[in-house]
């Protein structure tokens, strides 16, 4: 794209933009990547946007420095994937790995939260929730910021090699890198301690796999947020073309309102006064000059819009300033933008004629179809918002419900069982305790089912035979061997199994394990 002074037309600038890729250029499938220079847009939802962007990279840089007391026996971060002791906390939630279920049913929920919001507001993750979209706008701040707006960038980018651009690329650049390597390093946080990695990492003293792990996503950011941009949303990203199944004619799109709009003139007062129709576009392109994926909602729907909204900001300030009723460009359902389209249209069997849709004081006709809140509460809607909070409120009671004390045991395989002396037969079991809450306490271990069986642990004093009592480690798995005996007189006992129970006495909380005993002529 080559600089071109913007020209002036009344009060409203006109700009020289192009869009980079509509299916009336022709370009061929492949050719290399033209620039894109957005310009800055102002209003409601650029504002909406800053403020989605504070609240999500704030959420993502100072989230691992949160600090969350769960006792000396745990750590004291808020959130964090504790790989080594196979952990993952957050906040008041500790999740075992034989418990991440937990993280399935969050993905289960992202995934139909993604639905949901798809099919009530079109695209509007892609345009204001986005990693990409959130890292191309930090860096076009940095980009604006240094080179300034669109038309200084353009002349910057199409311009001589000077000390100044030299200047200002290199420093482009470096705060890119700095943003690189800052996104990388929050992401390490969220493994280890945060402070303390902090502290090995300056030092130099952190694990390799932490260095190699922020370059890896510094160069990922550098590249997707810098280089390539909207080029990861229309060629890597798969969810353009998914989310074209979950649109319906009720779905919220940015649509521009060629029912109002057409024809569009450059020369509105001049045509006009020649008796032609004309419509209230004064094809001044600020909506293509804005556009970070550059493209000109003028020309339809398109797979490369991610619905950012900010076309409906640049429009709405031409209007404004042309004194016209905001909404030539604006979120509408195909169904509403049909209908109005069969007003302005006589349905079909004229071209636009925008005078259709308005009355003698230039105000909407009745007929004209606006947005309309209750259109986001349809059936399809519902039905992906029942899904998601039915799988919300099943994790909810899983988790308010679940136990944290878990026994596990193990059957020794070799030798399966030992006959003594007396003719008394004895097995060997490897116990597991699970006592998944960061406090230390004692567990009754007891047998159940078996009143025979004398019940011991490996290398110690037997004790009453039917229970004994052990000491488990807070937020760890106590492992210990024991044997289990019973008299040649009541083998019959062990006929059909028998049970471990473990019980704190002080909670009352218990889990119950049922297992074999083996015998002569019942090993396998
Ligand atoms: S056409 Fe409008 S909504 Fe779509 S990406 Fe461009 S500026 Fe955003
Ligand atoms: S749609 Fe609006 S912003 Fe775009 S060219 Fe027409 S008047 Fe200008």
């Amino acid at each position: 794209m080559h600089y071109q002074p913007a020209q002036k037309a009344g009060s409203v600038e006109r700009l020289e933009a192009k869009p980079i890729n509509a299916a009336r250029l022709g370009r061929p499938l492949y050719e290399k990547r033209r620039k894109i220079f957005p310009k800055r847009a102002e209003g409601r939802f650029r504002r909406f946007k800053w403020l989605v962007m504070l609240v999500t990279l704030s959420i993502y840089y100072l989230t691992p420095w949160i600090r969350w007391d769960r006792s000396a026996h745990a750590p004291d971060q808020a959130v964090l994937v504790d790989l080594a002791a196979r952990r993952f906390y957050f906040f008041f939630i500790e999740i075992w790995p034989q418990e991440f279920f937990f993280v399935a049913g969050l993905l289960v929920m992202a995934g139909f939260g993604l639905f949901l919001v798809t099919s009530a507001v079109g695209r509007a993750w892609c345009g204001y929730a986005c990693p990409q979209t959130v890292w191309v706008d930090l860096f076009l701040v940095v980009e604006r910021f240094i080179e300034g707006d669109r038309l200084a960038r353009m002349r910057l980018d199409t311009g001589a090699w000077t000390f100044d651009k030299v200047r200002k690329r290199v420093a482009k650049h470096a705060i890119w890198l700095v943003i690189g390597v800052a996104t990388g390093g929050a992401w390490i946080f969220y493994f280890a301690d945060a402070p303390t990695l902090m502290k090995s990492f300056v030092a130099l003293e952190a694990a390799p796999v932490a260095y190699m792990t922020v370059a890896t996503l510094t160069a990922t950011t550098y590249v997707f947020g810098g280089l390539m941009r909207e080029q990861v949303c229309t060629y890597m990203c798969p969810w353009p073309r998914i989310q074209a199944a979950m649109l319906d004619e009720n779905s919220l799109v940015v649509t521009y309102n060629d029912w109002r709009g057409e024809r569009r003139t450059r020369h509105a007062k001049r045509a006009a006064a020649a008796g032609e129709v004309v419509g209230d576009c004064v094809d001044c392109n600020a909506c293509v000059a804005v556009c970070p994926m550059g493209i000109d909602i003028r020309d339809g729907q398109q797979l490369e819009c991610i619905t950012c909204a900010l076309c409906i900001d640049a429009c709405d300030g031409v209007m404004d300033k042309l004194g016209r009723q905001r909404g030539l460009i604006s979120y509408a359902t195909l169904s509403d933008y049909s209908a109005n389209m069969a007003l302005a249209t006589n349905n079909g069997a004229i071209p636009i004629d925008p005078r259709r849709v308005r009355d003698g004081n230039g105000v909407f006709v009745q007929g004209i179809r606006d947005f309309d809140w209750r259109i986001i509460f349809r059936r399809r809607v519902v039905l992906y918002f029942g899904v998601w909070a039915l799988v919300g409120l099943g994790m909810l009671y899983a988790l308010v419900s679940r136990d944290r004390l878990e026994l596990n045991v193990l059957h020794d395989r070799n030798p399966q069982y030992v006959v003594e002396s007396d003719g008394s037969v004895r097995n060997g079991y490897v116990i597991k305790l699970l006592n998944m809450i960061p406090e230390p306490r004692r567990i009754t271990l007891s047998l159940d089912g078996m009143p025979s069986a004398r019940v011991r642990i490996a290398g110690q004093a037997p004790g009453d035979g039917q229970s004994f009592s052990v000491a488990v480690d807070p937020d760890k798995v106590t492992s210990f061997k024991i044997f289990v005996t019973l008299p040649k007189e009541s083998l019959v006992e062990a006929q059909s199994g028998f049970s471990f129970r473990a019980e704190d006495p002080s909670s009352k909380e218990r889990d119950v394990y049922r297992t074999n005993f083996i015998q002569p002529g019942t090993a396998k």
